[in-house]
C-alpha cells in the first residue's frame, strides 16, 4: 500500500495523448489520484499526438474521456475545473522531430515555474515502432540529462521477440539508466496480483506449504469472451504467447514460484523473479509438442449474437496462422517446484472473462472415509481470482450437515467486496503513482524482459515456421481446442474453472 508522501512538482508527458489508452485508461487514471490526494501539489499534464487540438478541446475531450471511462463516474465539475487547469496539449509529430522543439520548451517553461527537483514522467503510449524514435529525440532535445528526475515509462508490448527486445535494451541503455526505465506490465498494478506478495509473504500459514511436497500442480487462466474486435491488424502480428504469456501470465507464475525476498525492495523482488525465469526448463522440439497448445476461434454464438471467426475479423489475412489460443506446460527445475507442473492457458472468444491462479495441493496420504462419504472428494484449492471477482477461496472438505457422514467442499472465501467498503483502485493508478514515487518494484527490469522471451521463443519460432493445419479449431464461447483438455488430462488433471455468477 501507498501511503500520501509529498510528492516532487511533476510534469507528465504523455505520447499517444490522443490515443485509447489514453482515453480509457491513463487520463481517468490521473483524475482519480488527483481526486484522493495522491497527486503531488505541483503538476502538469501535456498530452502530444498529431491532431489538431488546442488546450481548451483537449482538456474537453479528455473530460467527456474520464466521464466515460472513470470508476468514480462523472467528473464533480469544481475538481474538474483544478484538474483541467493542469491539462495541456502540444502537438508532436514523430516523423518531424523539429516538432520536440515545441515540447522541450513546453516541459522547460513549466521545470521553471516549478523549481528544482521537478520531475519528468515520459509516457510512450504509443505502437512499439515509435518507441526508438521517442527515446532518441528525447536525448537529442537533452530532456533525460538529470538521471533523478526525469523517467520514461513503456508501454507492452516490449519487443516483438527476443532479438528486438534486446535492440531495444540496448537502445535505452545508452540514453537512460536503468532506474529511469519503467516497463509496464498493467497486470502488475492489479490490486489482487499485489495481494499475492501480502499473502505469501505475511502469513506463516502458507509458506510451509508452498513446495513440491504439499502442492500437485498450479494452474494459470486467462481467459477472455471477447474477440480481438478492431484491434485485428495488431494481433495479426501478436496472437496469444506474444500478447499474454510472455508478459502477463509468466509474470503472475513468477510470482507463485518465487523465492521469499530479504526485503520489499525493487531489485530485491525483481531478482527472485528472474530467479524463476533463469530456472524454468528450456523447450525441446518434443517438449513444443507435448507440452503446448495453440488455437484459434471459428464463428459462433455468444450470447444470442453471431460472431465471426477470427479469419473473418477486421484487418485479419483470411488464411492466419494467429493463434488466438494458447496453452502450455510450464517446468520450474529448482529444489522448491522439480516436478510441479505449472499449466497456463489464455485465450480469446472463450466461455468465460476470468483470470484465475489455481493451486492444487496434494491429496491427503490415507483415506480414512468411505467411498459414499467422499463421493464429492476434491484434492483441496486455494485459488486466486484477479478479475473480474476479486477473491481468495480455499477450497476445504467439510461435513455436509445432517445425520449422515457426507463430505462436501467448500469455499473459505475472502472477497473484496464484502470486506472492504469503496472501489478498489485501477492497475493503471497504482503504477502510475509508483512512476512518480520512483518505486519500481512492479514494472519489469531488462533482464525479466529478456529471460521471458528466452523461455518461449522456440515456442513461437515452430509455431511460426510450421502452420497449424487445423485452425480454427474451436468455437467462439467454447473452453478453446480439445487438445488443451487432453495436454492436461495426460497427467491426471483438469482446467479449474470458477463457477461466475455474472460472465462479463
Ligand atoms: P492508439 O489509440 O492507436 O493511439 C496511438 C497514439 O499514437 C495516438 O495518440 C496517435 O496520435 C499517436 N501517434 C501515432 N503516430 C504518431 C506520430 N507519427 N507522431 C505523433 N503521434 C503519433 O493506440 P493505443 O490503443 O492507445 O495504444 C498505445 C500503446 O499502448 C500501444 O503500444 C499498445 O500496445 C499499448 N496498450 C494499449 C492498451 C489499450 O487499452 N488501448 C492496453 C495495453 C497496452 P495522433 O493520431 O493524434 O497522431
Amino acid at each position: 500500500m501507498k501511503t500520501k508522501t509529498a510528492l516532487n512538482p511533476t510534469i507528465f508527458v504523455i505520447f499517444g495523448g490522443t490515443g485509447d489508452l489514453n482515453k480509457r485508461k491513463l487520463a481517468p487514471a490521473l483524475y482519480n489520484l488527483f481526486m484522493e490526494g495522491y497527486m503531488p501539489e505541483k503538476f502538469a499534464i501535456i498530452g502530444t499526438g498529431r491532431t489538431e487540438f488546442t488546450d481548451e478541446s483537449y482538456k474537453t475531450a479528455l473530460e467527456e474521456a474520464v466521464n466515460e471511462f472513470s470508476r468514480s463516474g462523472k467528473v464533480k465539475k469544481d475538481k474538474w475545473d483544478d484538474f483541467g487547469n493542469t491539462i495541456h496539449y502540444c502537438p508532436t509529430d514523430f516523423a518531424q522531430p523539429k516538432t520536440f522543439e515545441n515540447l522541450k520548451a513546453a516541459v522547460e517553461k513549466y521545470q521553471k515555474e516549478y523549481g528544482a527537483g521537478t520531475q519528468v514522467i515520459f509516457y510512450l503510449a504509443v505502437a512499439p515502432n515509435f518507441f526508438p524514435i521517442i527515446a532518441e529525440c528525447l536525448q537529442k532535445y537533452k530532456l533525460t540529462q538529470d538521471e533523478d528526475n526525469s523517467r520514461i515509462v513503456i508501454e507492452k508490448p516490449f519487443g516483438h521477440d527476443l532479438e528486438s527486445a534486446k535492440e531495444l535494451n540496448t537502445l535505452l541503455s545508452t540514453i537512460f539508466t536503468e532506474k529511469q526505465i519503467y516497463r509496464i506490465d498493467h497486470y502488475l498494478g492489479k490490486e489482487t496480483v499485489q495481494n499475492m506478495m501480502a499473502f505469501r509473504f505475511a502469513n506463516s500459514l502458507f509458506e510451509p506449504l508452498w513446495n513440491r511436497s504439499y502442492i500437485d500442480h498450479v494452474q494459470i487462466s486467462v481467459t477472455e469472451q471477447l474477440g480481438v474486435g478492431d484491434r485485428g491488424g495488431y494481433y495479426e502480428g501478436s496472437g496469444a504467447l506474444r500478447d499474454m504469456i510472455q508478459n502477463h501470465l509468466l509474470q503472475l507464475l513468477c510470482l507463485v514460484g518465487m523465492e521469499a525476498p530479504i526485503n520489499f525492495d525493487a531489485d530485491e523482488i525483481r531478482n527472485r523473479k528472474v530467479e524463476v525465469l533463469k530456472a524454468m526448463r528450456p523447450f525441446s522440439s518434443e517438449d513444443i509438442r507435448f507440452s503446448t497448445v495453440r488455437g484459434q476461434y471459428s464463428k459462433g454464438w455468444v450470447e444470442g449474437k453471431e460472431v465471426p471467426g477470427y479469419r473473418q475479423e477486421k484487418g485479419v489475412d483470411a488464411h492466419s496462422n494467429t493463434e488466438t489460443f494458447a496453452a502450455v506446460k510450464f517446468h520450474i527445475d529448482n529444489w522448491r517446484w522439480q516436478g510441479i507442473p505449472f499449466y497456463l492457458r489464455t485465450g480469446k472468444r472463450l466461455n468465460q472473462t476470468s483470470s484465475l491462479i489455481t493451486i492444487q495441493f496434494r491429496d491427503v496420504p490415507h483415506q480414512i472415509f468411505s467411498a459414499g462419504v467422499t463421493e464429492n472428494w476434491q484434492q483441496n484449492r486455494l485459488v486466486i481470482s484477479i478479475q473480474p471477482e476479486m477473491s481468495i477461496r480455499m477450497q476445504v472438505q467439510a461435513k455436509r450437515p445432517g445425520l449422515d457422514m457426507v463430505l462436501n467442499p467448500v469455499d473459505m472465501v475472502f472477497d473484496y467486496k464484502g470486506t472492504y467498503e469503496g472501489d478498489t483502485p485501477e492497475a493503471y493508478e497504482t503504477l502510475l503513482l509508483d512512476a512518480m514515487m520512483g518505486d519500481q518494484t512492479l514494472f519489469m527490469r531488462g533482464d525479466q524482459v529478456e529471460a521471458a522471451w528466452e523461455l518461449v521463443m522456440p515456442i513461437l519460432n515452430t509455431w511460426e515456421s510450421k502452420k497449424s493445419i487445423n485452425f480454427p479449431n474451436y468455437p467462439a464461447d467454447s473452453w478453446g481446442p480439445e487438445e488443451a483438455e487432453a495436454l492436461i488430462a495426460r497427467d491426471g488433471f483438469h482446467w479449474f474453472n470458477l463457477p461466475l455468477k455474472n460472465k462479463d
